[in-house]
């Protein structure tokens, strides 16, 4: 009896993954699916969407390979910090060491031809394919008949047949074919990667110029606060919502000094930096204070926790300080 051939699938959550593991279930083949996690993605949508399409998951945390790709690609970023073309590639990789070590036949992506125009464009692909040492074993259905044969067809373990020949940005048949399939509740096509956010990257583009070698914690934080940049040691972030300063006493070590106004609405802020940061106090707790729910020009104590000790800061507020120094 001929063995019934097994894929290993890249699944983001989004759409175009889910149909592309589909198309392949469809042709009666076993696919196990595969999502990374990284301080920059999750795989929260990857996990909702195996659920739905019935398959085995494999999550795996690639922070390590991952960041120094982030901090200096070799095929460069995206129109923010997103380094797409490396980060596919590695995501290739992985699956393909995957593929050779656990006995799958082939790897199947959701990519669409010309979907993204860095990344998904013909000259891509190619890179990516060969880049990654699986160029052949490399499947991906929703665009498969513009694409060269690959392996798994040209062996006759899937039906070329019965693959797509999708490009382009337009959605309108992978929204036309989800229906078809009954796929319901996916993402929408730009959220997930924190790389591709503006905001973010221009955290992650301050904190690389000014570290070499950040800490998870330091990329942790870059998600919440409004960051101040006073010099280039020193970085001052202010939360902006209860959520936000519940967050920050979580990640602060408590070599950080650490701010707020007692019986105050307003914000918890960590001042982050060597000893010296210190001389920093005052600002940082005049920011705090123009933040939180004061009035101006009065006076009020600022709660600074430095390490086992804790003491007030008179300041005076002035929102002007606020403007001071631009938030990143
Ligand atoms: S959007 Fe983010 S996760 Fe996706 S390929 Fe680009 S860098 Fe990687």
């Amino acid at each position: 009896m001929q063995k019934r051939p097994k894929a290993v699938a890249l699944l983001s959550g989004g759409l175009d993954s889910i149909l592309a593991i589909k198309l392949i279930q469809q042709q009666g083949i076993e696919v196990t699916a595969l999502s990374f996690v990284t301080p920059f993605f999750g795989s929260k949508h990857a996990q909702n969407a195996a659920r739905q399409l019935k398959v085995p998951l494999i999550v795996k945390d690639i922070t390590k390979e991952h960041f120094p790709l982030v901090k200096n690609p070799k095929f460069g970023y995206g129109k923010t910090m997103n380094p797409c073309i490396d980060c596919h590639s590695l995501m290739m990789k992985i699956a393909g060491d995957m593929m050779k070590k656990s006995g799958f036949d082939f790897i199947v992506t959701g990519e669409v031809l010309g979907e993204r125009p860095m990344s998904q464009n013909r000259k891509s692909l190619e890179v990516v394919a060969q880049h990654c040492g699986y160029a052949k074993y490399i499947l991906r259905p929703l665009s498969a008949k513009l694409l060269t044969p690959t392996e798994p067809e040209i062996q006759g373990l899937v039906d070329r047949n019965r693959l797509l020949d999708i490009q382009g940005r337009s959605r309108k048949i992978q929204i036309a074919l989800a229906k078809d399939f009954g796929v319901v509740g996916y993402p929408n096509p730009a959220g997930g990667c924190l790389l591709t956010d503006e905001g973010f990257s221009r955290k992650l583009k301050d904190l690389l110029r000014h570290r070499k070698n950040p800490h998870v914690r330091e990329l942790e934080l870059l998600k919440i606060g409004r960051h101040f940049r006073l010099n280039k040691n020193v970085k001052l972030i202010v939360g902006r919502n209860e959520k936000e300063n519940k967050r920050l006493r979580q990640l602060r070590l408590s070599k950080d000094a650490m701010l707020f106004l007692e019986n105050i609405p307003g914000p918890t802020a960590v001042l982050l930096g060597p000893k010296s940061a210190r001389t920093y106090l005052k600002l940082a707790a005049e920011i705090c204070a123009a933040y939180s729910d004061t009035k101006e020009d009065e006076q009020y104590p600022v709660v600074v926790q430095d390490e086992n000790k804790r003491y007030c800061f008179p300041v005076k507020v002035n929102r002007k300080s606020r403007s001071l120094y631009p938030t990143i």
